[in-house]
């Protein structure tokens, strides 16, 4: 066994107790516990005469206790250690608390290292339980005073003190043999931190600066290997097989011809880009991402019109049964003068526009619809995640297209593109991805690597006149007026409540209840309010659906989660409630819901929270208009989770810290692309091939 994957169970140097605490942080080898980096670090290297503290400074002195005594608080609920300390400029007073046991290790005499922070108190200024230290000649290290100390995030019970004083002894005696996985060449050309320094710099600095290199470094490597990985993953794509689909331009113009308008330079660029990938004969990854309305699916139907015509199939999969059928339907008006056969796959009944009736939708049974599409008479199948199931078989699926990919996970994306290996030949279909989460540049380098990316950043109908207001509790009225106004002109509106966290559909259920009942009973006893939320059935969803298309629904209470990409035009006013529970980005594609229409809109916030910070990050979307601009604010104040999702925890912490640092993400990428043009198995570099595997296990992007 490696060194480093000791478990620290059998690490004689780790004191018995302490294990069990580790285990809890998810500590468990050597190399867990080695690499356990300090969030932060306190400069107590220079120490600061007593006469020159200043309140509220945080510091260390070296001083000569004076006095020590303990005392029992008047209510003797507590024993406070109190004493008096001195060096050349003067006296201080300290206190700790409950710790009485201290009178016994500190003496009067006795000379310390004490950092703390100054307090000002009724008693004067006094430093409240400093950490110390004792002073003495044989003592050559000081791990928690008179040094850069690193502090570490700190659980129940195990505090910084704890780790340092475990840490230490360990980097001593092991630091010299951890083996470098960076290739010699990037070490020098970039100036990195060799890692047996480095490890030694991030937990004990001798500088800040130093501290900041050897950060430096590890975020680099962690980085690289994010990058290794994606990239590997790319390259290696374009050695799997692909049916070759070439574009029929003749067909494509007439479908550009039959659109009741024109496309935008970015539809027809993105739609371009698509036909050229399909035609290279290795597979298509491609994400198509533009904000909502910026008209993503008739670029769909056109990929799949010219697939089709390749005599190839598509599977459409998107999140929702309503999307799914919506996007079947749009695509029977699209496509009507094709002669095509596009099916349905539903939980409930499935449906079929046949080429012999392109305005006719028939019902068919789920046992047909499966047949024709493995005999290859279906030409597009649009369908949910029930698309990846075992019994769906196509004959020759040419394309898959996934709509909102962000609300799928990666494994149920991998299966649908994976089905047809073995089937017809050995190739996999293309794949197109769309998605309105707008991603932010490092993320499109690191954890989207491996996809190209198409944009549509112009919106065909032009920038849709929506009005943001970031509401403060009191002005209530005002909100519920503004709302009462649209209606009475015939306008639609929608109330969306906080998301829960951990997706508890039982709590979520119960809020849009309680939202519900408010509403109906209290402010808007006379309108017709609707309610829609992930506990109801599918035919009960679509019911409240086609009742808001219908008009017959003024209100729509829901959640947030449930129905994304629905279109009511004459919706023109959403209220979002717990507001600061979204990322900006993801309110921005509510916000893309109303004014469909073209009509002026109203979007309202309301937050839970009374925080400035949180106020003005909404207020953000006030002023800004562009998905990208507010992705990377969230990325920049909320981190990665809202774009690559909270459970993607294989990514080590430095890397995901690092996420927002554009420079070094393409350093990285850069650095890895050299390497694996040059050795694409690493084969030079085993010790990094070793890593990557090892890296490879712990990453699971879902
Ligand atoms: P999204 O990107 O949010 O999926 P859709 O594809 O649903 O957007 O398109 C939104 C609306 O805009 C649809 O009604 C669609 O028919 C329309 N649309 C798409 N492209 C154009 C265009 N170039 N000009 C005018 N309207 C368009
Ligand atoms: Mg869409």
């Amino acid at each position: 066994m490696e060194l480093l994957d000791k478990p620290i169970s059998e690490i004689k140097e780790i004191p018995q107790s302490f294990k069990k605490k580790f285990q809890k942080l998810g500590i468990s080898t050597l190399k867990d516990l080695l690499f356990y980096f300090p969030r932060r670090y306190e400069n107590f290297s220079k120490i600061v005469p007593i006469s020159q503290l200043k309140i509220n400074q945080t510091a260390c002195i070296e001083a000569e206790v004076k006095f020590i005594e303990n005392i029992k608080t008047y209510k003797k609920k507590f024993i406070i250690t109190q004493a008096l300390v001195s060096d050349d400029t003067g006296t201080l007073k300290i206190v700790w608390f409950n710790q009485p046991f201290l009178t016994r290790t500190i003496k009067e005499g006795d000379k310390l290292y004490l950092a703390g922070k100054l307090a000002y108190t009724k008693a004067g200024p006094l430093f409240q339980n400093p950490v110390f230290e004792k002073i003495t000649p044989e003592k050559k290290v000081y791990l928690h005073t008179k040094r850069i100390v690193p502090i570490y995030s700190e659980t129940e019970r195990i505090s910084s003190k704890w780790i340092r004083f475990a840490l230490y002894p360990l980097l001593k005696k092991f630091a010299k043999e951890i083996p470098e996985v960076l290739p010699d060449f990037l070490i020098r050309e970039l100036s990195l931190m060799p890692v047996q320094e480095a490890i030694f710099e991030i937990h004990f600095p001798s500088s800040l600066s130093k501290a900041k290199k050897a950060r430096y470094r590890f975020a680099f490597q962690e980085l690289f290997l994010l990058e290794l990985f994606i990239l590997k993953e790319k390259y290696q794509n374009r050695l799997e097989k692909a049916p070759k689909i070439f574009p029929k331009i003749e067909i494509v113009k007439e479908f550009v011809k039959s659109l009741p308008f024109s496309l935008t330079n970015d539809q027809k660029k993105a739609a371009w880009q698509i036909l050229k990938d399909m035609e290279k004969g290795f597979p298509m990854m491609r994400l198509l991402q533009g904000d909502v309305g910026s008209g993503k699916t008739v670029v769909a139907a056109l990929a799949s019109l010219n697939t089709a015509k390749n005599s190839y199939q598509v599977a459409f999969m998107a999140p929702t049964e309503i999307l799914a059928k919506q996007h079947f339907e749009t695509f029977r008006e699209f496509l009507k003068d094709f002669n095509l056969n596009i099916g349905l796959l539903t939980s409930k009944k499935d449906l079929l526009i046949s080429k012999k009736l392109p305005k006719e939708i028939i019902e068919i049974s789920k046992k047909r619809l499966l047949e024709k599409t493995k005999k290859g008479e279906i030409d597009i199948l649009v369908g949910t995640h029930s698309l990846i199931q075992e019994k769906v078989k196509f004959k020759r699926l040419g394309l898959v297209i996934i709509d909102e990919q962000h609300r799928f996970g990666i494994y149920q994306r991998a299966e649908l593109t994976r089905k047809e290996k073995s089937e017809e030949g050995d190739y996999l279909p293309h794949l197109l991805s769309m998605t309105a989460t707008p991603i932010p540049r490092t993320l499109a380098l690191t954890v989207y690597g491996n996809l190209d990316i198409s944009l549509l950043k112009e919106m065909p109908k032009g920038p849709r006149k929506v009005k943001t207001i970031v509401f403060s509790p009191k002005q209530r009225e005002k909100a519920y007026k503004l709302i009462r106004q649209e209606i009475e002109k015939g306008r639609q509106a929608f109330v969306i409540c906080p998301r829960i966290e951990m997706n508890n559909s039982k709590i979520e259920m119960k809020a849009v209840k309680e939202e519900y009942e408010k509403l109906s009973k209290k402010i808007f006893p006379d309108l017709k309010i609707g309610i829609l939320h992930g506990k109801m059935s599918v035919t009960e969803k679509e019911k409240v659906m086609k009742d808001l298309k219908r008009g017959k629904i003024q209100i729509l209470v829901s959640t947030s989660v449930v129905e994304v990409g629905i279109d009511v035009p004459n919706a023109t006013v959403m209220l979002v409630e717990g507001a600061e529970r979204f990322g900006l980005a993801q309110l921005h594609q509510f916000r893309g819901r109303i004014g469909r229409g073209g009509d002026k809109s109203y979007f309202l916030l309301f937050s839970e929270s009374s925080s400035r910070k949180v106020y003005q990050r909404l207020k953000s979307l006030e002023k800004i208009n562009n998905g990208l601009e507010l992705a990377e604010i969230d990325l920049k104040l909320r981190g990665p989770g809202d774009f690559i999702g909270k459970r993607q925890w294989g990514i080590p912490d430095l890397a995901m810290a690092s996420l927002q640092d554009i420079e070094l993400v393409e350093l990285a990428r850069e650095s890895a692309k050299k390497i694996l043009e040059k050795d694409f198995f690493l084969k030079n570099y085993p010790l990094l091939a070793k890593e990557l595997s090892k890296f490879k296990k712990e990453i699971h992007f879902e």
